[in-house]
């Protein structure tokens, strides 16, 4: 028997088995009116609510439901039902121009746009067929009086979701995902986290990016409490994982940065010692933000690497069994590494040296955009962009993304290996470790450093910290001091622009 894989087995199953539950704990009204606390029963009867409303409003099946908004309560029912009742969602970055917002909501042909009310000025020259705010409008475009209409019946090779992904100079591409990637995604993952029905899962991670890593159908099909946060800040967190019993949560190393400052002012002992897991993705983690989060909140560090093309889980590095007795740095190098291969995820590391990967999460392609798919699929694997190695365990370092390698003398290096070093100087708030052309050199490491607040440390003394750590020619000839670094709207570095200040005699960004 084939049954089709769709996000709807989340929803269905939520309903079903965990009805009576509190699933969604909305923030208060800001500035949106609040859902408050919703059992999954309600979050599914809203959700056939919503069909009911864009059936009315003669949206059809496969069209595209656009939404701009911060973390919240509608946003999160919208990635479960819009998939579900058969139409696209199409979660937009809420920090991107009006320009760069309207620009996806016409190239993705969206007939709905919704809009987060706090969002509604700045993009009111954004338009679309039906255009709803995600206050009371968005009530309104409910139906909850019809009667009920079961879920329509995607098919599992259906896009389900298209999550725009940030170009750095070329136009942002659709990344499509299948009812059937998202579903892998989902099952995978929970099983890998060991994710269950007495899960209480913080939303810090944006769910418009990369639909929250898919993490809201895992939840919702294993019955854990979904409890969302608008907007990130470290104390905030802390908060919510005493109020809410918080088990599970998702973000970038720079989050759990933040975490570790605000706790180091929190008054107690800090909440959820040996029960909080936390996952890790989006950008290397420091090993001393391991090492910190193990030993000063007591959570439980796990990796993942991926990308949104591939839904995005590839590898995983859980803590395991034989890393208990080692030595807390020998531990945290360990974790610091992207992972071996989630089930059912195949990974090979190219000539050139780039990560390949194969599996049922990766996209089925860009949207409207063949060139660019079959680029990224050419001989029937993925490619990451990002360059990496396997040891012989399987586990996968990520050592660049392709373009950010340096080479120096002749010789590879991985400025993500150099980034460790110098952040593991106390000193040190942000790294970001580029080439800059040298006539000696070819390209000379250079580090450009965010001091923590308070803190000092001169170029010499940066230097000296390296020594020991890494091997000599890796070591930065350089170090700059800056205020802050340049990042893209879902916060990774912008390499190219610290790059650019340092070439603008030269033709490429390579010598
Ligand atoms: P995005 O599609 O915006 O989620 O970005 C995906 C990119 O983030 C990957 O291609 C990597 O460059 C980076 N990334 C994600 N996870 C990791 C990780 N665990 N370690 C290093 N880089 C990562």
């Amino acid at each position: 028997m084939r049954v089709p894989l769709t996000t709807r087995d989340f929803l269905d199953r939520a309903e079903l088995v965990y009805g009576d539950r509190v699933g969604i704990v909305d923030e208060p009204d800001q500035p949106a009116p609040s859902l408050g606390d919703l059992t999954y029963r309600e979050v599914a009867r809203r959700g056939r609510a919503l069909q009911a409303g864009l059936d009315a409003l003669g949206v059809g099946q496969g069209e595209r439901v656009a939404i701009v908004s911060h973390n919240a309560g509608r946003l999160l029912e919208c990635l479960l039902a819009v998939p579900s009742s058969g139409r696209v969602a199409v979660p937009i970055n809420f920090r991107l121009s009006p320009e760069e917002v309207g620009y996806i909501v016409g190239h993705c042909g969206a007939k709905v746009l919704l809009v987060d009310p706090e969002l509604e000025t700045s993009l009111k020259g954004v338009q679309a067929d039906h255009r709803f705010s995600t206050g009371e409008e968005y009530e309104q475009l409910l139906r909850p009086d019809t009667e009920p209409v079961p879920w329509a019946e995607p098919d599992e090779d259906a896009t389900a979701t298209i999550n725009y992904t940030s170009g750095t100079t070329a136009r942002p591409k659709g990344v499509q995902m299948t009812h059937r990637n998202e579903w892998v995604n989902a099952v995978t993952f929970a099983m890998h986290m060991q994710v269950s029905d007495r899960d209480v899962y913080l939303h810090t991670l944006p769910m418009f990016h990369c639909n929250g890593w898919g993490l809201p159908y895992s939840m919702a099909g294993l019955g854990a409490r979904q409890v969302v946060l608008r907007k990130v800040d470290g104390a905030e967190i802390l908060r919510r994982v005493e109020q809410h019993g918080v088990t599970v949560m998702a973000g970038a190393p720079a989050v759990w940065n933040a975490v570790l400052d605000a706790a180091a002012e929190w008054d107690g002992e800090v909440p959820g010692r040996d029960r909080v897991r936390i996952i890790v993705a989006g950008a290397p983690p420091p090993s001393r933000t391991i090492a910190r989060v193990e030993a000063e909140l007591g959570w439980e560090f796990n990796q993942i690497y991926g990308l949104t093309e591939t839904a995005p889980l590839l590898t995983i590095n859980r803590p395991r069994a034989e890393y208990d007795e080692l030595e807390p740095e020998e531990r945290a190098k360990r974790l610091s590494r992207a992972g071996v291969p989630a089930l059912g995820t195949r990974l090979a590391v190219s000539d050139s040296g780039e990560v390949l990967a194969q599996g049922n999460t990766v996209l089925a392609g860009y949207w409207e955009n063949p060139d660019a798919s079959g680029e990224a699929l050419e001989g029937g694997w993925f490619h990451t962009g990002d360059g990496g190695t396997l040891d012989d365990g399987g586990y996968l370092t990520i050592s660049d993304r392709k373009k950010d390698v340096i080479i120096t003398g002749g010789e590879n290096v991985s400025s993500i290996e150099v980034e460790d070093a110098v952040f593991s100087h106390p000193a040190v708030a942000e790294v970001a470790v580029i080439g800059v052309p040298d006539d000696k050199w070819g390209e000379m490491v250079t580090a450009i450093v965010v001091l923590a607040e308070g803190q000092q440390a001169t170029a010499e003394e940066i230097v000296a910290h390296c020594r020991g750590r890494i091997a000599g020619y890796k070591i930065p000839k350089r170090v700059e001091f800056r205020d802050e670094l340049a990042r893209t709207a879902t916060g990774k570095i912008q390499k190219f622009k610290l790059r650019e200040a340092f070439w603008t005699d030269a033709e490429r960004q390579v010598n």
